[in-house]
């Protein structure tokens, strides 16, 4: 599942400042923000500033430090949002068989209330 990345995606808009977001966190790696249609009382979605449109495109060719620092900012995301207490899930949609829906790698990171099942069928 590696195809190029789409430089128009809506997430390479908003890490470009073109569209709006909920901002939650940002260092040098990563952006956090509050999902745009919520699946749980706390829907983050946390990207990473580079252009990678998967988990196996990111974990290939994203750098050490890339690597080093988006897995550190998912953490402390989570810890920010008060979420270590009563858990969270973490869940990153890859192709067409998982719906994703926009082509630059992110992780939901959801919490906030019982989440339910991990997956529906
Ligand atoms: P995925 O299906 O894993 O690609 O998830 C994409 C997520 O991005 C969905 O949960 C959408 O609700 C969310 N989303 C789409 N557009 C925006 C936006 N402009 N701001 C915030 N979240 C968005």
């Amino acid at each position: 599942m590696m195809t190029d990345y789409d430089p128009n995606n809506i997430f390479a808009k908003i890490l470009r400042g073109e569209i709006p977001c909920k901002k939650v966190f940002e260092n040098e790696w990563v952006l956090a923000f509050h999902d745009i249609g919520p699946k749980a009382p706390v829907h983050v979605l946390v990207i990473p500033k580079g252009a990678y449109v998967s988990y196996a495109d990111f974990s290939a060719k994203a750098s050490s430090d890339e690597i080093v620092g988006f897995t550190r900012a998912v953490g402390h995301v989570a810890q920010m949002l008060g979420l270590e207490e009563n858990g969270y899930r973490l869940i990153s949609n890859v192709g067409p068989h998982s719906g994703q829906e926009v082509p630059h790698f992110h992780v939901h990171l959801l919490g906030g209330g019982p989440l339910g099942a991990l997956i529906g069928r």
